[in-house]
């Protein structure tokens, strides 16, 4: 593609930057498509071509695309992909703002009077429903109770079905399920009384309208004729709902996603619906991308390690060779000792000559932030706060944000940042930096990235963006805590950095009872932490550290351990160490394996495992293939998965051809892992051995 022709690029060129499995997926332009695989395979890039490739053939309509995200920072980030690409057009939000634009616009035809004011915080509305069943609104008490309030709205939840639920689910504060229901109930009140929709409402009520006026649906419909959607796997209940009544009966669908990223579940989120995309749209194209580009040998170690245990996914990170330095573990006796040595580790990078904004650091709450900002700069080193609530925070922003809300109703035909240069001008903002350091500077530096912001918005398009429409945009980022970009280390949470690389990952806190944090308990709540973990060091590059520290500042001894996912990576380690000293000794005595069909020895791996020679014909047992066919369609039945889930095809053909007599066997054909072994193992060989035909 020709750099300063963006809006020309070739379909063949798109397609040239794709490997083999990404550039199916780019030329899949009809139809249902799920796209499976590990993270930093390629999956958002394979997307963003595809959606380029699908507007350059002319196969897609970019006016008619809507792309999806779960944060407003992957949306941002998913737009200057396209942009680059040529298909700068196409609408990349989240489903929130889609949501969001779609509901302000019909609003006239189905609301009463003025649009509803939007929720900027629930904890208010909160606590004041916490106490009107008679509780004290204790901050932590209204937190909890907030999120359980999402919890319900986002899993679609009615009273009666909470009620139901709540019995058996930990509810916060210790309230019970009556008490808990009567609150969501009063919350919902509160909101009425006020006109007051809350960020799920935006969701819930668009979705209402759609289901209940075929005129509005058949307009939404006629907009957007194909969606596409990123980290399906955090989808949730109420966001699929409304997927599906955006597409009606259609099924131009693209979802990407990866179940081992799965993090979001304790909000309602759930992998269940990318891994049953095929059954809720039958002949759905499923396509595996294999090969991991992001990251260094060394960090796909890790990942595999970490991966190894989930209980969610069996798919492996293979790399592509690329040499990187060993991963970094590194124990400190004190938090502020961790803090110290990950922020002098940093500077000596920057020193040598990594850009701070290659770098990032990782944890796994957002009070572990403050040391690391202090340390970092007192040594001067610059950093950005990923969900940094600090930015729509400052009181400068506010201000600002207050005085171009005043301004938004006067209506204007300028462009967007001309208008927001000559507003903040008016508060004394210059185009040049002040002299002065301290926090005039800030001041200046914060009004500056709102103008930035502005000009980034207005170049999507050549219309004149409305100041209206700005605000609604910074009031969605203030919401989803995404400040505008500057060049510095990032200081994120795992969940703010999903999605995101860098050259150089430092994961602090890397200890029991962070990550795992202390409250999870239950298998499944471990296995959330497991994969958080794992999207924080599949978010590097190239150089990977992990530290933690033995207890909280002028606390030492406390006795806080190594995470257990450290000490399964390097138990992991450890044994990549062994096997790779034995394979020599191994490939030295091979057992003689003759070929089934025509005795010849076998030599090649690929005809050893298959136990006969690629050229003669399979000879398949047709009488096993039908009982593993139907025993894979009671099996995928009862556990609500797809067939090929359970098993692929190949899979089971290669069972029907082996005939697998005992464990070994089974285990050496294509497709059935240690998980499936000990999932199916027994129930597979019991097949085989009563309906073999000989
Ligand atoms: P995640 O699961 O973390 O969201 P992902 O699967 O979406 O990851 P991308 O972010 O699309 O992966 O890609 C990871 C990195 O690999 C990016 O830097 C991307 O540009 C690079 N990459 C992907 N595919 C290729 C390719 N075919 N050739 C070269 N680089 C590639
Ligand atoms: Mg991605």
């Amino acid at each position: 593609m020709s750099r300063g022709d963006p809006g020309r690029a070739r379909p063949e060129q798109l397609l040239d930057a794709l490997d083999p499995e990404q550039r199916q997926v780019a030329e899949h332009l009809e139809g249902p498509l799920v796209v499976l695989a590990g993270a930093g395979t390629g999956k958002t890039r394979a997307m963003t071509h595809r959606i380029a490739y699908g507007a350059a053939t002319g196969a897609l309509d970019p006016r008619h695309v809507l792309a999806l995200t779960f944060t407003a920072k992957a949306a941002g980030e998913m737009r200057s992909r396209l942009r680059a690409l040529g298909a700068g057009t196409v609408q990349a939000r989240t489903f929130h703002s889609a949501a969001l634009r779609q509901l302000r616009y019909f609003w006239p035809r189905f609301g009463e009077g003025p649009f509803p004011e939007l929720m900027a915080q629930k904890a208010p509305m909160v606590s004041r429903a916490v106490q009107a069943v008679g509780i004290a609104p204790e901050r932590e008490t209204v937190r909890d109770v907030a999120a359980e309030i999402e919890y319900a709205a986002v899993s679609l939840l009615g009273a009666e079905e909470y009620g139901e639920r709540a019995g058996g689910r930990d509810l916060p504060a210790g309230l019970d399920a009556e008490t808990m229901v009567r609150v969501i109930a009063r919350y919902g009140e509160i909101k009425t009384e006020r006109r007051i929709l809350d960020f799920e409402d935006v969701l819930l009520v668009l979705a209402g309208v759609l289901g209940s006026r075929e005129e509005i649906a058949a307009e939404v419909h006629g907009q957007y004729r194909s969606f596409v959607v990123d980290e399906f796997q955090d989808v949730s209940p109420l966001q699929y709902d409304l997927l599906r009544r955006w597409l009606g009966r259609r099924d131009s669908l693209c979802v990407v996603g990866d179940p081992a990223q799965t993090i979001y579940t304790f909000a309602g989120a759930s992998d269940r619906f990318l891994r049953r995309l095929p059954v809720d749209f039958p002949g759905a194209r499923e396509i595996r991308l294999v090969r991991n580009y992001r990251s260094a040998e060394p960090v796909i170690g890790v990942a595999n390690a970490v991966l190894a245990r989930t209980a969610r996914s069996p798919i492996r990170l293979r790399g592509t060779d690329r040499t990187g330095p060993q991963p970094a573990f590194a124990e400190y006796e004190d938090d502020a000792a961790e803090a110290e040595a990950v922020a002098a580790r940093i500077a000596s990078e920057v020193s040598g000559g990594r850009r701070a904004g290659d770098i990032a650091v990782l944890f796994r709450t957002n009070s572990q932030s403050r040391l690391f900002e202090e340390a970092l700069s007192a040594r001067g080193v610059p950093y950005v706060l990923r969900g940094g609530e600090r930015f729509f925070a400052r009181r400068e922003v506010k201000e600002a944000i207050a005085i171009m809300r005043a301004a938004s109703g006067r209506g204007s035909t300028e462009r967007l940042d001309e208008q927001v240069r000559s507003i903040l001008s008016s508060v004394g903002w210059t185009p040049e930096a002040p002299s002065a350091q301290g926090a005039v500077r800030e001041r200046w530096e914060s009004l500056t990235a709102l103008v930035n912001l502005a000009q980034d918005s207005q170049a999507d398009t050549t219309l004149p963006v409305p100041l209206s429409a700005f605000i609604a945009e910074l009031d969605d980022r203030a919401e989803h805590q995404f400040a505008p970009a500057v060049d510095g280390v990032t200081l994120a949470s795992v969940h703010a950095a999903k999605g995101l690389e860098w050259e150089s990952v430092h994961l602090v806190g890397a200890s029991e009872g962070l990550i795992p944090i202390g409250y999870a308990e239950t298998a499944d709540e471990i296995d959330e932490e497991r994969r958080l973990f794992y999207v924080a060091v599949t978010r590097a590059r190239t150089a990977l550290s992990l530290s933690w520290s033995k207890g909280r500042r002028g606390a030492s001894g406390s006795g806080r351990r190594a995470s257990r996912f450290v000490s399964e990576v390097q138990a992991g380690q450890r044994a990549a160490t062994t096997r790779a000293a034995a394979p020599a000794a191994r490939n030295r005595t091979p057992a003689p394996v003759k070929c089934r069909v025509c005795g010849r020895l076998l030599t090649a791996r690929a005809d050893r495992n298959r136990g006969r020679c690629g050229t003669c014909p399979a000879e398949v047992d047709d009488a096993v293939l039908e009982a593993v066919v139907h025993w894979r369609a009671a099996k995928a039945e009862e556990a609500r998965l797809p067939v090929f889930l359970v098993l692929a095809m190949p899979t089971v053909r290669e069972i029907a051809e082996k005939r697998p007599e005992g464990l070994d066997e089974l285990g050496r054909v294509s497709g059935i892992g240690p998980l499936k072994l000990e999932q199916y193992g027994a129930e597979l060989l019991e097949l085989v051995r009563a309906h073999r035909s000989d």
